[in-house]
């Protein structure tokens, strides 16, 4: 997918000058010793890097923080209390830390040496005091921090610190996030409505409107050649399922939609937009609704959602970005299946159901549609992958966005669906699917969220909170 290049977090180790030279020397050594063993041993998705200066006094700190405000490359900073380190002095530097702040509440050795331990050791050795003064002054500020508490070497612990990672370059993506609007949104539907400006204001989301003739002009400028270089790759990709059509007529609609894809992609890159949504009630000169085409830009990573619902190819995007684009899509509640013991909900779209989360390999189909009075439009058809995950969508409450989280239970369906010209997703919902159910529509969830089966619960719920977006976890 579309990912910025090399991103990196700091890591910055609170002391104080007291100690003297000896024991700060000390103190670098063993965090030079951490780093390198987490960038070696973590399989983390980005570099740490450990500040050259030790945090001993408020305009060293102060001088951090504003670097890493400004240099893009920093996603975050990781800070650690080897020893006591007066927290007055984190103050200044804290609070005009703009980026994502992970308190690593963890010690150099995992065991107290009884048979050795005295004063000295007791002075070097003394995260359990410092976390707590520098904890306490986090809170105070409201950084809406991470904390981590474990040894460094743990893999459980690596792998809280990773998953944080993603969560922070996400954070810090989501103010790149610009969504094309392909059309408005869909006549008389209220949940996918919402207030643009707030969204910029507290998610850092762009949201701008195209008629569907800023978009035609480019679609229809695509050659025959790059049409015909695509449908190969196509062959290899996939299997091509003719049904009831004969194949002159099956492939004009497959290279119909080649065409939507490389003009879609062509206009979104040349304005710097990841996310963008269309409507199939505003399709004046197209001939079909984009759905293989849309399906194709949602495996390279682009954020999308049906009917205008700018929200939801925001939070597709943001949550692509998180998850490195591994099975996580759009998606709509579709139909129940409230037989006793085997509750559970289909989701899907009309067309436009994401491939990362396809099990089975995607099969090309054309068939119509049944509204918007379009020709029959090509998509790709598969079945959804199983696993634990999350379905996550955002409403506009009116004075304020509110974020839903249902973890969930993906399985792969025993059925066939032979008449079902979409691709399907399954899930189970927790608790249980009459609570589960009750609780998304008493909270106003809407019927557009983004599925993940990569994500954790834990890592949305960071994200919501470095939003300081207000979120209901039902589970
Ligand atoms: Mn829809």
């Amino acid at each position: 997918m579309k990912m910025s290049e090399e991103k990196v977090f700091w890591f910055l180790v609170g002391s104080q000058e007291l100690y003297g030279e000896e024991a700060l020397k000390k103190v670098q050594s063993n965090a030079q010793t951490i780093v390198d063993t987490l960038n070696k041993e973590g399989s983390f998705p980005f570099k740490i890097q450990l500040k050259d200066e030790l945090a001993i006094s408020q305009d060293i700190i102060t001088s951090v923080m504003k670097e890493a405000n400004y240099k893009d490359e920093v996603q975050g900073v990781i800070t650690w209390m080897h020893t006591f380190s007066p927290a007055k002095m984190w103050i200044r530097g804290t609070k005009i830390l703009q980026k994502p702040l992970l308190h690593f509440v963890t010690q150099f050795n995992n065991h107290i040496p009884w048979e050795t331990i005295d004063m000295d050791y007791m002075n070097l050795h003394q995260s359990a005091h410092g976390d707590r003064e520098y904890g306490y002054i986090n809170e105070r500020l409201n950084k809406n921090n991470e904390v981590i508490v474990g040894h460094w070497q743990e893999k459980e612990i690596q792998e809280q610190i990773g998953r944080w990672m993603n969560v922070a370059y996400a954070y810090n993506e989501s103010f790149n996030i610009k969504v094309a609007r392909f059309g408005d949104n869909m006549r008389n539907v209220a949940v996918t409505e919402g207030d643009k400006i707030e969204a910029q204001i507290q998610l850092g989301w762009t949201v701008d409107y195209f008629g569907i003739g800023d978009l035609t002009t480019v679609i229809n400028k695509v050659s025959n050649n790059e049409i015909e270089h695509l449908f190969e790759q196509y062959k290899e990709l996939y299997d091509f399922d003719y049904g009831k059509y004969e194949v002159d007529e099956w492939e004009s609609s497959v290279k119909e939609q080649i065409k939507y894809e490389i003009g879609i992609k062509q206009f979104l890159d040349e304005g710097g937009y990841t996310a963008f949504t269309t409507n199939f009630e505003d399709l004046y000169g197209m001939e079909q609704l984009p759905g293989l085409a849309v399906q194709r830009l949602n495996e390279q990573g682009y954020g999308f959602a049906g009917e205008g619902d700018w929200k939801t190819a925001a939070l597709d995007r943001l949550l692509k970005v998180m998850s490195h684009n591994k099975q996580t899509g759009f998606m709509e509640d579709y139909t129940y299946e409230m037989r006793t013991g085997q509750e559970a909900i289909l989701g899907s779209h009309m067309l436009e159901v994401d491939p990362t989360l396809a099990e089975t390999k995607p099969k090309v189909v054309v068939n119509p549609l049944g509204i918007g009075g379009k020709n029959d439009p090509a998509r790709l058809v598969f079945d959804g992958k199983a696993g634990e995950g999350v379905v996550v969508s955002i409403s506009d409450m009116g004075t304020n966005f509110r974020m839903l989280i249902n973890e969930v239970e993906s399985f792969v369906p025993e059925e066939e669906a032979p008449n079902l010209p979409v691709a399907r997703v399954i899930w189970k919902v927790k608790p249980d699917f009459k609570n589960g159910i009750k609780e998304w529509i008493k909270q106003g969830g809407g019927h557009h969220t983004v599925i993940s089966l990569s994500l954790t619960k834990d890592q949305v719920i960071t994200l919501a909170t470095l939003f300081n977006l207000e979120y209901v976890l039902i589970n």
